[in-house]
């Protein structure tokens, strides 16, 4: 670990303008930052700890009816809190589902949001990187990869985002709030994480200097049918192989509307267009359901080591959907 100053921030504006620098970074719960010190990842000349920061912790009540959680809100304030379980209980299983609790306890809303991939690669300064050092390569493309993407990737990174409650954030249409220097800004979910194209090494669209201030959930928390289904190599305190956020509306049994996200897949929560498009208005049998999927993984490939993602992600969207829908397929069907 290398030497750095530290500085506490007393409000956004000084955050702010102290993450200014590409040498400083932000901590708040360093659930995932103080792992990226200790591996020399992460090399700054100065850190910027945010958790003082008045109001950041707080849960409110937008005027429009959503809630707004503020960044430094812990995992586990979010999971449990009661407005949360009741009208988005597909956020709280999702962080449920995540790390442990003693990490959900320390993790925060803003630093899960920006926590880095867990490509092996990327924390082993002994090998090139292109997320870590632009320029020096991809070993996974060719490497050890059962971990890594099969959509949206490049052959620049094939890194996936390791966020669990950030594929709720995106079937949710949640938006990030921001602000810096030069001033605030509202950031729609779906555009906050990058794909990697041939600039791997920035995860997100934050600019240098913005801090991350809250999120906010709009009022539909599809409470009524929700899933989140997380495939992994053990039971708990595992990252996802894949994993799929589903919030749909039904009207009888056919499909009203479907808000639809896969992790594990992509270098950014994966937002599933195609498969909400091909289940819209259709009935909901085990056929719309591999018709979804193949619809979403029509662009994806394997790079080898992760070729079993493309069939376990298929069995796996067409298992959620028909686990969701199971009290409607139970119904006898009219056709009407
Ligand atoms: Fe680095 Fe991305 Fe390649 Fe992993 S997949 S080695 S993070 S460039």
């Amino acid at each position: 670990m290398n030497r750095f100053s530290y500085v506490r921030a007393a409000d956004v504006a000084e955050a702010a303008r102290e993450a200014g620098s590409a040498a400083a970074k932000v901590i708040a719960g360093g659930t995932n930052l103080v792992d990226l010190l200790k591996y020399n990842v992460e090399r700054p000349e100065r850190l910027v700890d945010i958790n003082r920061l008045p109001g950041l912790r707080d849960i409110e009540e937008t005027a429009g009816g959503g809630l707004r959680i503020g960044a430094l809100a812990t995992n586990s304030q979010v999971a449990y809190d009661a407005r949360v379980e009741q009208r988005y209980p597909l956020l709280s299983s999702t962080i449920l589902a995540g790390a442990t609790p003693q990490l959900r306890n320390s993790a925060t809303t803003g630093g899960n949001l920006l926590q880095r991939t867990r490509c092996y690669y990327f924390y082993d300064v002994a090998t090139p990187c292109n997320k870590r050092e632009p320029g020096t390569g991809c070993p996974a493309v060719s490497g050890v990869n059962r971990i890594h993407a099969v959509l949206g990737a490049s052959e620049h990174c094939i890194a996936t985002h390791p966020s669990d409650m950030c594929v709720a954030m995106a079937a949710l249409e949640a938006v990030v709030h921001v602000s810096g220097r030069g001033g605030e800004r509202a950031i729609p979910f779906a555009d906050f994480h990058r794909l990697p194209g041939d600039s791997p090494d920035r995860d997100t669209t934050l600019r240098l200097g913005e801090v991350v201030t809250a999120v906010e959930l709009p009022p539909r928390g599809f409470a009524d049918h929700y899933t989140y289904l997380k495939l992994r190599d053990r039971a708990s305190y595992a990252f996802a192989l894949v994993s799929v956020a589903v919030a749909m509306e039904m009207d009888g049994g056919r499909i009203g509307e479907a808000r639809f996200a896969l992790g594990g897949v992509a270098h950014k929560p994966w937002r599933a267009r195609a498969a909400e498009a091909a289940l819209v208005g259709q009935p909901a049998t085990e056929a719309t359901f591999l018709a979804a999927a193949d619809a979403e993984l029509a662009p994806a490939r394997g790079w080898g080591g992760n070729d079993f993602k493309l069939p376990l992600a298929r069995r796996v969207i067409a298992r959620t959907l028909t686990e969701l829908t199971l009290a409607e397929l139970a119904q006898p069907n009219t056709g009407a």
